[in-house]
This record gives C-alpha cells, sequence and structure tokens, in this order.
C-alpha cells in the first residue's frame, strides 16, 4: 500500500467513535494491526493515567461510574469508555508534541493499544509524517514488539535523518534481531545518513550482549577510523562490549588509554574483571576508582560485594557494608541482596539474616533467595526451611531458584514429608514443568528415598536436557540399577545432548555397583576419546572401585600405578574395601599404609585392618591396630540411623536405649528375629574383637541402629506403607541378610541409604543384588 492510500483513508471525526471503530479503521486502511484483546489491567492503568494527565472530566467521570458500577469485567464497556475517553483528550490536546509524549508513554509502559490509536489520530491529522513524530511512532511499535510497522513506517518517510534512523537500529536491537539490525545500518550508507555515537554506541552495546565478537570488532575499527573513541560515551560503550565478550586485554588496552574515565568506565572494567574471575585485581580497581573520587553506584557496589564474597575476603565485605551505609544505599535491593550474598559465602549468617531484616518490605525474591541458599549452603538446613516459610507468610513469590534451594534444604534432610509440602508450592507456583526445578525434584525425591516420585518427575519433562538427566541417572546410579542409568545415558546422546563429567562419573558407578567391569571400562575411555571430558580424581576413583569391587585387584593396582599424577587417599579406599570384601590382607596393608600417608586420622583404616587380621587369625596384629587407634585418640563414627515419622524425625545408634519407645522397639526386634531363626535363616554370628579382653568374641549384631529405626517404623507408619531409613556408616552385611528377611516377612518394602548408596529391600531380595 502506498502512502498516499495510507493517509487518504475517509475519516469521520467523530467525539463518540467507538474503540472498535477506531481499532477497524487502523486494520482496513493499512492492515496493520490484528485485533488484540484489551488486557482489563492495562485498561484500567491507562485509563487512571489519561484522568492524571488530561484532567478530562469525562475519563474522571468514567473511570468513578466504572469503578461504583463494577461493571469493570465487561469488555465492552471498556471498549467503549476506552474509545470515548482517549477521543475526548485528543480533541482537547491536538498538536505534535502532545501525540508525542503520548506515544512515548506508550513506549514506556508498552501499551501497543493505545499507541495505535494515536497513531489512527496521526493519519487522520496528518501529522504522520513530522519526522518527531515518526520517530515517536517507530519507537513505540519497536518497544512494543512490532518493529516491522516501524519499519512500514519509516519507508513511507521521504525526509529521513539519523535520529529516525537510530530508532530503527534501536528498534531491531531491542527486538534480538542483531543481523537485521547491521543490514540497516549498512542501509543507512546508501541512503547517505552519516551514523553518530549514538548509532555506534546501540551497535556496540549489542555485540556486547549477543557475543558477536567479529562485528564488535569491525565496528570498534570503524570508531577508530572515524575517531569517535574520543568521545567517552562511545568508548565505554566499546570498554563494555569487551568486557562481556571475556576480552579482559583489549578491555584493559581500552580503559588505559581513556582520558576521561567516569563511572561507566570504571563500572565496565571492574564488572568485566569479575566476570573473568579476577577478584582481587576488581578490588584493586575498586580502590583505584574511589581514590580517583569517582563516586559509585549501586551496581558498582554489586560487583565489588559479589568478588569479596568470591574470594571469602570477610574484612573487605564488611568494609563495603560500610561504605554502602555511608552513601545511603543500603535500602536498595541490589545493593542489599550482594550484602546478603556477601555475608553467607563469608559464613556469617547472622550478617545475612540481619540485612534481610533490615530491608523489610523492599526485599525482592532475589534477597530471600539469597538467605536461603546461603543457610543451604552452610548446613543450616531447617533455618533454610523457616526462611522458606517466612517468604510464603510475607507472600513473595517464590521463582526457580527458591524452590531449587529449598528443595537442596529437603534433600539434606532428608525429609519425604517436607519433599512433598514443597512439590505442592511448586504445583501452585507453576513451577512444574521448569527444568531447573524438575531436576531439584528428581535429586530430591531421590535423596528421600522414593525413586517412583523422582522417576515420576523426570518423565513430566517435555524435554529434559543435560541437567535433568543427570539427575534421573545419578538416581539410578545410587540405587544400584546400572541398565537404566545407561539407557538413559544413550537416550540422552540420541537426543545429541552432550553428557558431562558428572554423567559419566554417574553411569561409571551404576556399572562398579552391579559389576559390570567392562561395559565400565568402556565409558570411561569413551569419555576421553569421543567427548574430549578429561578424567578427574573422582573419576579414577570410581574406576579403581569397579575394578577393586569385582576382584580385579592386580588390574586395580596396574591402574593406580599408571596414574600420572600421586594417588591420593580418595583413589586409595575403594582399593582398600575392594581387599577387605575378597580378603587380600598384603594388598589391604599397602592400601592402608598409602591411606594413612594422606589421612593419619581414617578410623575406618584401622578397623577394616584389624578385622581383616581377626579373620586370618593375626590377633596380636588386631590388638596392634587397636592400640594404634587408642594411642593417636581416634575413634570409630558411631552408627547412627533415623527415619521420618509424622514429618518427625527419630534418630537411633546401636544398642541405643534412648528413645522413648524403646521397650516395645526391642521386643519387636526380638520377636522378629526368632521369627527369622525358626523360619529360614540361621542367625550369623559375626566375628568381633574384644580389645578390652584381648581376644575374639562372636557377637550377633542384633542392635545394630538400622534395626531399631526398621522396627520402630514397623510399629507406628501405617501397613503397606514403605519404610524409608537414613544411615550415617555403611550397613553390615548382618544386617543386609536379615532386612531381607525382614522385607520378606512383614510384605514391606524398606529402603535404607547409608553413607554409600540405597539398598531397596522387597520379597526377600535387596535391590542391589547383594553386591555393593
Ligand atoms: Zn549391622
Ligand atoms: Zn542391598
Amino acid at each position: 500500500m502506498s502512502s498516499s492510500t495510507f493517509c487518504s483513508m475517509p475519516f469521520t471525526l467523530n467525539g463518540n467513535l467507538k474503540l472498535v471503530q477506531w481499532r477497524n479503521v487502523i486494520y482496513s486502511s493499512n492492515n496493520l494491526v490484528a485485533y488484540q484483546p484489551l488486557k482489563l489491567a492495562t485498561a484500567r492503568k491507562l485509563l487512571d493515567e489519561i484522568a492524571k494527565r488530561t484532567r478530562s472530566s469525562v475519563a474522571d467521570l468514567h473511570i468513578a461510574g466504572c469503578a461504583e458500577g463494577g461493571n469493570f469485567g465487561n469488555s465492552n464497556a471498556i471498549d467503549d469508555l476506552f474509545g470515548e475517553s482517549v477521543m475526548d483528550c485528543a480533541s482537547n490536546h491536538m498538536d505534535e508534541q502532545y501525540i508525542i509524549d503520548q506515544l512515548r508513554y506508550c513506549s514506556s509502559e508498552g501499551i501497543l493499544e493505545l499507541g495505535e490509536l494515536y497513531h489512527a489520530l496521526t493519519i487522520k491529522t496528518g501529522i504522520w509524517f513530522n519526522k518527531f513524530v515518526a520517530t515517536a511512532l517507530v519507537n513505540m511499535y519497536a518497544k512494543c514488539g512490532q518493529i516491522d510497522n516501524g519499519k512500514m513506517i519509516f519507508d513511507r518517510m521521504s525526509c529521513i535523518d539519523v535520529a529516525l534512523c537510530n530508532s530503527m537500529v534501536c528498534g531491531y536491537v531491542s527486538n534480538g534481531m542483531l543481523s537485521e539490525a547491521f543490514a540497516f545500518f549498512i542501509e543507512m550508507g546508501n541512503l547517505d545518513i552519516v551514523p553518530n555515537h549514538y548509532t555506534y554506541s546501540i551497535l556496540l552495546s549489542a555485540c556486547g550482549a549477543s557475543t558477536a565478537v567479529k562485528e564488535g570488532k569491525q565496528l570498534h575499527a570503524q570508531i577508530v577510523k572515524l575517531k569517535l573513541m574520543l568521545l567517552t560515551a562511545v568508548a565505554n560503550s566499546a570498554l563494555t562490549m569487551y568486557s562481556k565478550f571475556g576480552m579482559i586485554e583489549e578491555a584493559e588496552n581500552l580503559f588505559q588509554g581513556l582520558a576521561n574515565r567516569n563511572l561507566i568506565s570504571w563500572t565496565a572494567f571492574i564488572s568485566g574483571l569479575y566476570h573473568q574471575k579476577a577478584f582481587n585485581k576488581a578490588l584493586t580497581q575498586f580502590c583505584l576508582m574511589r581514590k580517583n573520587n569517582t563516586e559509585p553506584n549501586e551496581y558498582t557496589f554489586s560487583v565489588a560485594l559479589s568478588c569479596a564474597a568470591s574470594i571469602e575476603c570477610h574484612d573487605y565485605g564488611c568494609a563495603l557494608h560500610a561504605q554502602v551505609i555511608k552513601h545511603g544505599m543500603i535500602s536498595m535491593v541490589f545493593v542489599g541482596t550482594a550484602i546478603i550474598d556477601m555475608y553467607s559465602k563469608c559464613a556469617e549468617l547472622s550478617g545475612a539474616r540481619k540485612q534481610l531484616e533490615e530491608m523489610g518490605r523492599i526485599a525482592s525474591c532475589a534477597t530471600w533467595n539469597a538467605v536461603i541458599t546461603g543457610l543451604v549452603r552452610n548446613d543450616e538446613v531447617a533455618a533454610a526451611l523457616e526462611v522458606f516459610h517466612k517468604m510464603l507468610n510475607n507472600d513473595i513469590a517464590c521463582d526457580e531458584y527458591t524452590f531449587s534451594a529449598t528443595l537442596k534444604a529437603c534433600s539434606l534432610l532428608p525429609s519425604l514429608a517436607i519433599c512433598r509440602q514443597v512439590h505442592s508450592r511448586v504445583v501452585k507456583g507453576k513451577f512444574g514443568t521448569n527444568l531447573h526445578v524438575a531436576s531439584s525434584l528428581i535429586e530430591t525425591y531421590a535423596q528421600c528415598g522414593n525413586l517412583e516420585d523422582a522417576e515420576k518427575a523426570f518423565c513430566l519433562t517435555s524435554t529434559p536436557d543435560v541437567v535433568t538427566f543427570n539427575a534421573m541417572i545419578g538416581a539410578y546410579s545410587q540405587y544400584g540399577y546400572p541398565t537404566k542409568a545407561i539407557f538413559l545415558f544413550e537416550k540422552m546422546v540420541e537426543k545429541r545432548i552432550l553428557p558431562t563429567s558428572f554423567t559419566f562419573l554417574a553411569v561409571i558407578s551404576a556399572c562398579s555397583h552391579c559389576g559390570l567391569v567392562q561395559q565400565g571400562r568402556e565409558l570411561f575411555e569413551s569419555m576421553t576419546r569421543d567427548y574430549g571430558i578429561l578424567p578427574e580424581e573422582k573419576h579414577y576413583s570410581c574406576m579403581v572401585d569397579l575394578l577393586s569391587r569385582s576382584g580385579q585387584l592386580e588390574n586395580a593396582l596396574e591402574f593406580i600405578n599408571k596414574l600420572t599424577n600421586e594417588p591420593s587417599a580418595p583413589i586409595w579406599r575403594p582399593f582398600l574395601a575392594g581387599c577387605r570384601f575378597h580378603g587380600f590382607l598384603e594388598m589391604a596393608e599397602l592400601a592402608a599404609s598409602k591411606i594413612l600417608e594422606h589421612d593419619l586420622g581414617d578410623a575406618s583404616v584401622y578397623v577394616t585392618l584389624s578385622n581383616m587380621y581377626v579373620e586370618a587369625g593375626k590377633i596380636s596384629d588386631a590388638l596392634k591396630q587397636r592400640a594404634l587407634m587408642k594411642s593417636k585418640s581416634i575413634q570409630k563414627e558411631p552408627g547412627c540411623s533415623w527415619l521420618e515419622v509424622n514429618a518427625k524425625v527419630h534418630r537411633f545408634f546401636s544398642g541405643d536405649r534412648r528413645h522413648i519407645d524403646t521397650p516395645k522397639v526391642y521386643y519387636k526386634l526380638e520377636n522378629l528375629m526368632q521369627k527369622i531363626q525358626t523360619d529360614c535363616y540361621n542367625l550369623a554370628k559375626t566375628s568381633i574383637l574384644n580389645p578390652e579382653l584381648g581376644q575374639v568374641t562372636e557377637e550377633k549384631c542384633l542392635f545394630h541402629s538400622e534395626r531399631l529405626a526398621v522396627c520402630f517404623g514397623l510399629l507406628n507408619l501405617p501397613k503397606g506403607t514403605t519404610i524409608r531409613v537414613f544411615k550415617n556408616i555403611r550397613i553390615c552385611l548382618d544386617c543386609h541378610t536379615t532386612m531381607k528377611h525382614i522385607s520378606k516377612i512383614t510384605n514391606r518394602d524398606i529402603i535404607i541409604r547409608d553413607n554409600y548408596r540405597f539398598h531397596h529391600f522387597k520379597h526377600g531380595c535387596c535391590s542391589c543384588g547383594d553386591f555393593w
């Protein structure tokens, strides 16, 4: 459609013309706008704004009438009212400046509906070809995401200047259309419009934001040629761009060459250093800036605080906190949140909580998240959950980070009941399909001993990403389901999602839990060969575990000896465990000495060796190990098991009689053991060393903590529910066998998570297949 038809549409200006009619006028005149239903909230705001600005009695009257009549929900009424109000205001105040002001308002608020109305008015009154009006129209359409409409206006203009062109460039950039912005920039040259410093600043920022390095460098070269770098604003844009690219040397060169550095220059450089993890240097620059009498703004302070947090420098953080107070910026949400983050990273949680309290109502979701995350990071799990509840009570909208941090707290407890509560909040907040939250749900359910719900959460994600896959593969690995873990791994590769270092650790460890040596080896080799991921200590440790556990101790030792770095304690520990399992005393001695070289206080080494000596009949050697432990005041960690009943956690130690239900629990246990013994099972007796007597005695592992916990669960949890017990140290062979029988005779699912993995006992069998 040409510009002449655009302007010559028949109009009958009528003060009572309805909004719908106006829309039709625009629509039929140039097909510009499709009808969009007006949002109620927008309309309300609009009417208020119009009344405020124009003091139009008609608008006031309508708004008042509307509010009183309660008919605001009627969209016809709104359309009528809206149209009349706008028409009334417009016909009384028609001049170019008025229209420009109104269009600016529409741009800043993103109200396309009203902008279109003013567009129609400019057509009617013929002022649309005024270049200032046209610029305002282009801006309005660009800000409302309708850049094509802006271009249509631009194309119809006969008189074009650089300001109008800048509106177009800016419009493309703000709509994320960088290549179109550059194409337009070239078109400007064809139209003989000389770009100004503003054009370059917009494009430099755009390159920085979308890491368009090549284009950014070309632009920089052009600017140098044009001597525009002398303008601080342009130089700052280039500096910010290089900082965002992570090209800190270029940024530094620019910064050092700057004749007039202002706050923006300093902030850009300091923040570039922060992103390059050059925290100390960033803080030095911050000090220099202060010496140069440049006053920081809230953003500069936030970056400096984040630097102090990253190097966990409490003193520096406190000094910055004091400066923030002095500058009167303490109640600014951005800085306040950075202060909380700094305190929690420096493990000063009281400081973080105090800051949250002082911020009061201005604390944003990010602020609350910083407190929750800080508490979780510092193992203050119960306090983290408390803050989460407080956040809900204060009606602060949660985001994905709130839920992830809170779910992490649940998994650390672990508490299935609280996890379910948080999950219901997730659903309520419509975060159920958010991948970040879904991954947290998978991890948390798995950690709480509920693999089925973890699987459900995984299945509900329509397009799982690498984090979601990793969470589910990790869960399968911990529960000892290598086939499922490998299946998901292959599915992930099929979907062209690149596995990470964690993915490999999880699948190899799943293989290790089940003795799939060949598959584990292949995965380990494929990691570097096919994906270029270099193995870390934990991968090596996992490989040693895989080989040792399956009895290939010679191969494991060969593997360890081939390592380029000096093998550390985490490499030798699985080797020692393998020696213990397969009864290789000499190799165990070697492993023990290697571990103790790195970690003299590792009680499990002395205990393992001592037990092995007892089994080999070397009682004096066994006693020597116990004496060594005693002389070094090394104590074995007492076994402790806990479970959740009615949202309350109950703890039991081995042979513990402190729990209020002790008589019932012991009675239940003895009953069960009798039944097991008569039914099917000769109670195994484990040889243990009694250091006081200096001899070996036989002990029934009758009162080990997990048995007490399971019996408490049997007594207190409804029939048919799964009993989930958590234990701080590894379950012993005798308890493992007993649990299988208990699951059979009570017809209950029992899940025990020890410090190593999950065991799911069902119908007399364990998910680990007795290989653990
Ligand atoms: Zn035991
Ligand atoms: Zn098991």
